[in-house]
């Protein structure tokens, strides 16, 4: 294990420890929800699409019944939600070929579901790992990315490299809850603005971003957040792995929505 594999270990047990509950917080109970409301996630809100879905899930209960809908008809639910139209079309036209193709299952690997309408690597990460508890890929959002950055997990800028980097970082079965802690530690502290940098333990011991964020001026008081080392390759085999010590954070988990 090199030293970055070290400190992602070490920065993996704190993030569990401080988040223990981290989860998707988008509202489902069925697989086809889920991958509804991240399709209408991309570009909105968790809070809008958990606003939005309940009545739209009330209305169209099953994928046939989805399939056997238009745009016209689940347009009036999700109009809250960023890029309403094109995503309508994305949810009739998955649910249409889930039900023709596959059955009127999800389907459970990523070269079909990236086949659906409205479904890139990100989306399907998101379903294969939450619905199916089933861990092909890091979900990384812009909060994974932000902070895969600053804790110098990543030295890049592209989704798929830094997803990459990530996988090659964590052992696979943590793929899934690697995204939801970071996540997790974003939304709560290390916001895209007005970040905490100065107060935070975990922030001062592992971010290496902190000369550009504010940490510089707290770390007078406190000893210097040192240079991460980086990975010797973003091609090197995934050899790498975040602390086997530590239980299995991920399952899937079932929604929080009521009925
Ligand atoms: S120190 Fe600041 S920039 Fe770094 S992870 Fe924490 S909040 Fe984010």
């Amino acid at each position: 294990m090199d030293a970055l594999q070290t400190r992602a270990s070490g920065l993996w047990r704190a993030l569990a420890k401080r988040y223990p509950h981290a989860h998707c917080a988008l509202d489902w109970t069925k697989p086809h929800e889920l991958l509804i409301a991240t399709i209408l996630s991309a570009q909105a809100t968790d809070v809008s699409v958990n606003k939005a879905t309940p009545a739209l899930f009330a209305a169209f209960a099953t994928v046939r019944a989805f399939s056997q809908a238009d745009e016209a008809q689940i347009e009036p639910y999700v109009k809250t939600i960023n890029f309403w139209r094109m995503k309508s079309k994305a949810v009739i036209e998955s649910m249409r070929m889930i039900e023709r193709d596959f059955g009127g299952e999800v389907p459970r690997t990523m070269k079909q579901l990236v086949k659906l309408r409205g479904v890139a690597r990100k989306t399907a990460n998101v379903v294969l790992g939450n619905a199916f508890a089933l861990n092909e890929g890091v979900v990384v959002d812009t909060h994974v990315m932000r902070l895969a950055q600053r804790f110098g997990l990543t030295k890049h800028t592209e989704p798929l490299t830094i997803e990459s980097d990530l996988m090659k970082l964590c052992v696979r079965r943590r793929w899934c809850q690697l995204s939801h802690l970071l996540i997790a530690h974003g939304r709560a502290v290390c916001k895209a603005r007005g970040n905490t940098c100065a107060s935070d333990a975990i922030c001062q011991k592992y971010c290496c971003e902190g000369t550009k964020t504010g940490v510089k001026k707290a770390a007078k008081a406190r000893p210097r957040v040192t240079s991460l080392p980086q990975p010797k390759s973003t091609q090197a085999p995934p050899a790498a792995r975040l602390d086997r010590r530590q239980p299995t954070a991920t399952a899937p988990r079932p929604s929080r929505r009521k009925g």
